[in-house]
């Protein structure tokens, strides 16, 4: 090696060594006569004295190599901060690699940053502040403690195409023109689904892999095209074994990379209750404001909004807010107003409780009530309480996106620590306004609940639950997953309620249904999407900033510049002609 120790690692005790770093420049101090470097590499700083004279420019970000001799620095001039703050390295000689031929766009060691799009651009600059490279490492750790556990539980890594056909999972295909069948393309996997549920009729009973999925999305503010899995599934379970050998990995992982136990055992609550609860299939209970039916409170109100709404059995619902009266101002009433209009209601009903005094909406005619909400809520002075009152489903996403930015906004405070939970029995279609018919929640080769799908297969496709299940972390689901259907006719009426013609079925799904035919295990998965979990480690909002080269979120990569022209060569291999608009 070129040098004998890195940039972290010198301490008091290696005082009078003799050794070479090497690493970047991250700033020079010129006391003239003497200079001060600190060298730097991806595991820490170092404090080099240049005091003999030397003729070679050196500049901030130059990569050089020192060797010198370890010394004890003045008690003064101890850097606390610095891992290797109690020493110094006194140069005998300099050697430079390479030096910056220009201004670097921007330097690792300063703390104002550029935007995120100059920081893309230059990522390999980026990745040299510690701060982000110990996010990739990080991941790295994540990845390995994934791997040695699952492998430790009899579960095989398999390779599935990337060059495949489209595996439905609610995205657009990225497509790659064939030059060797001209006319046809393959897509790229949206997930390895239809693969891992092959290898289990193939008898690989354990089966995992990270791997890379690619879905063309609008992308919303922290999507990437391509992200990566943790791909799980298995053979001749219950879906209570997919859920312990998650469970498990999850607290080994947590375990391995943050010395963080998960609760022994974790919550399952169902789709129906987190949504009558939060207003959201993936709550951040951590913030908590549990909505509560309210009805009861207001039963003799002859308030006619609340009257008619009695009559035609919506529901009222509410939930306080401690300690908020002095935050809920006129101008955040207004934005919630606006929130429950865009989302179906005329607005909401509000009270803060102070003093023993109330204040808030349509107080003249549902004081009594409000009183009668605070009783039941146990509300304290300075508590808030906000309602709304409707169908069922609007009053829920009304109240859900309240509660989420009023976390957002006023309690991120609350938001420590891990909230790591089950959400089950989710329904298996919705309905698709766009498509005019109902889709798979989850994706087509879920297991439906039997007993529903008997019931109202008919009837109402909407009161069918699937055999799924989500797992969710902090507010976010990161993973989810189903036991499967492992028998060709109920796929194939599955694909039919969908309202896939025989023909669709046959050129999209065929392989899958002879497959069926040959002897299918009943089998089940999940997968896990790497990205977030391991954002979520890190303490990050951003997926971008656990991906080593990430892509903005118009789905550029800023320093490729991908996605690009093609030559008129390559079109013409692939005998594709351009059209204009
Ligand atoms: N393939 C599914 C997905 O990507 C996960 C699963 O069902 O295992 O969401």
């Amino acid at each position: 090696m070129l040098r004998t120790h890195t940039c972290g690692e010198l301490r008091v005790q290696d005082v009078g060594k003799k050794v070479i770093l090497a690493g970047w420049i991250d700033r020079i101090r010129d006391l003239g006569g003497v200079k001060f470097i600190m060298l730097r590499d991806r595991y820490g700083l170092t404090q080099v004295v240049l005091s003999f004279e030397n003729q070679i420019d050196l500049r901030r970000e130059s990569v050089v190599q020192v060797e010198g001799t370890v010394r004890e620095r003045p008690k003064e001039t101890v850097n606390r901060e610095l891992a290797t703050g109690e020493i110094e390295v006194l140069a005998e000689k300099i050697t430079v690699f390479s030096s910056p031929l220009k201004d670097l766009p921007f330097y690792p060691g300063e703390s104002k940053l550029p935007s995120e799009d100059v920081r893309l651009k230059y990522r390999y600059i980026d990745l040299r502040r510690k701060e982000a490279m110990d996010r990739i490492i990080m991941r790295h750790k994540v990845t390995q403690a994934v791997r040695t556990y699952l492998s430790s539980q009899g579960f095989v890594e398999v390779e599935t195409p990337f060059l495949t056909k489209s595996t439905p999972e609610g995205a657009r295909d990225f497509l790659v023109p064939s030059r060797l069948k001209p006319g046809t393309f393959y897509a790229l996997p949206q997930s390895p689904q239809l693969f891992k549920q092959l290898l289990m009729i193939s008898g690989l009973d354990r089966y995992f892999q990270i791997v890379r999925c690619f879905r063309d999305e609008d992308l919303r503010a922290d999507r990437q095209p391509e992200f990566t899995q943790i791909d799980i599934e298995m053979s001749f379970n219950t879906r209570e074994d997919v859920l312990h050998a998650t469970e498990n990995m999850l607290k080994y992982v947590f375990k391995q990379v943050l010395e963080v136990e998960l609760p022994e055992k974790l919550d399952y609550l169902t789709y129906d209750y987190c949504m009558n609860t939060y207003g959201s299939d993936k709550p951040d209970r951590r913030i908590g404001m549990e909505f509560k039916d309210l009805s009861h409170c207001f039963k003799d109100s002859q308030y006619q909004l609340i009257s008619n709404a009695l009559a035609q059995k919506d529901v009222i619902k509410g939930f306080k807010v401690e300690d908020f009266s002095e935050k809920m101002t006129r101008k955040l009433v207004d934005e919630l107003d606006e929130i429950a209009k865009s989302l179906g209601l005329g607005g909401i009903l509000w009270f803060a409780f102070h003093d023993n005094s109330l204040r808030g909406s349509a107080l003249k005619h549902l004081e009594k009530n409000y009183r009668e909400v605070i009783e039941n809520l146990q509300m304290k002075q300075k508590d808030v309480c906000i309602i709304a009152v409707g169908k069922s489903n609007n009053v829920n996403s009304v109240l859900g996106e309240i509660r989420k930015i009023l976390g957002e906004r006023f309690f991120s405070h609350l938001k420590t620590g891990f909230d790591v939970f089950w959400v089950i029995d989710f329904p298996m279609f919705e309905y698709s306004e766009e498509e005019n018919r109902f889709v798979a929640q989850h994706h087509p080769f879920t297991m439906p609940n039997l007993e529903d799908f008997e019931k109202y297969k008919d009837t109402d496709l909407s009161k069918i639950r699937a055999q799924s299940y989500d797992i969710v972390i902090n507010g976010f689901e990161v993973g989810s997953g189903s036991v499967r259907i492992h028998n060709a006719e109920l796929q194939k009426e599955v694909f039919k309620l969908m309202q896939l013609s025989e023909e669709e079925i046959k050129i999209k799904f065929g392989f899958l249904l002879e497959a069926f035919q040959y002897g299918a295990p009943p089998h089940g998965g999940i997968a896990l999407g790497l990205d977030r979990l391991v954002a979520i480690i890190c303490d990050v909002s951003s997926i971008r900033d656990v991906i080593a080269f990430p892509k903005t979120s118009s789905g550029v990569c800023p320093l490729t510049g991908a996605p690009d022209i093609v030559t008129e060569r390559q079109l013409k291999e692939l005998k594709i002609k351009l059209g204009g608009d």
